[in-house]
């Protein structure tokens, strides 16, 4: 394993074709680390992937695998989370944190998805965002993983860190964050693209001590944090 390069070392791409290598080049690292990335909360359906990813806020994949299958049981369709009583509901997923405002905002979706949308999770990002708990990270996630549309690119935490680091954007809103990922980014990527930085976030270039010795994208990477 070679050392890092000093980001000093690391040409700061100044002309178009010059940024569009680099991009090129950082397409190819994560296509060859996740060639087949995909979202980590277990599903057997769009509705199911909403619930989960609302469980996510704030909280581990891992931990909202572990409670989702059992959760499903109990209310195995929409009519059971929009009938069910908020104090339990909150109780069955006390353990993915901030459950009082996830209960609600379950029951809200259920209660909307049936009364306007017939009992399906809606296929736009319009209409998901009338939905309560569905911002447009949440959207994102459903419209690509759930329909394969791509909407927009999701801005996680991950996201958002590992854009900055690369110098993908200057803007610390995510919702500005997106829009220059998606001028930068070809849409016919945008949905394989948000997970393969989620899964970079976790695995290589971590918050904290990002593993700069073993990431492939280090030669071109000049981030004020890199570890070299
Ligand atoms: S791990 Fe992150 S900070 Fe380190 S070289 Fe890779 S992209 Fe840059």
């Amino acid at each position: 394993m070679n050392p890092p390069l000093p980001r000093s070392r690391v040409p700061r791409p100044k002309a178009a074709a010059d940024r569009r290598k680099r991009l090129d080049f950082i397409f190819r690292q994560l296509d060859n680390l996740y060639p087949k990335a995909t979202c980590a909360l277990q599903h057997r359906n769009p509705w199911e992937l909403l619930v989960a990813t609302i469980l996510s806020a704030q909280c581990t994949d891992r931990r909202v695998n572990e409670v989702t299958p059992g959760l499903f049981r109990k209310y195995p369709t929409i009519e059971d989370f929009a009938h069910s009583a908020q104090a339990e509901l909150a109780a069955d997923i006390r353990s993915t944190g901030f459950f009082n405002n996830k209960a609600k905002a379950l029951i809200g979706a259920a209660k909307k998805i049936n009364s306007d949308y017939r009992g399906k999770v809606p296929k736009t990002m319009e209409e998901l965002l009338t939905v309560p708990g569905a911002a447009r990270k949440t959207a994102n996630v459903v419209l690509g993983t759930a329909y394969g549309i791509a909407s927009g690119i999701v801005v996680d935490t991950h996201v958002q860190r590992i854009a900055a680091r690369l110098d993908l954007t200057r803007n610390g809103d995510p919702a500005k964050i997106e829009q220059d990922l998606m001028k930068q980014v070809p849409k016919d990527r945008w949905i394989l693209f948000s997970h393969q930085v989620i899964h970079f976030g976790r695995n290589i270039c971590v918050a904290r001590q990002p593993r700069c010795p073993e990431c492939p994208i280090d030669p071109v990477c000049y981030a004020k944090d890199k570890n070299a």
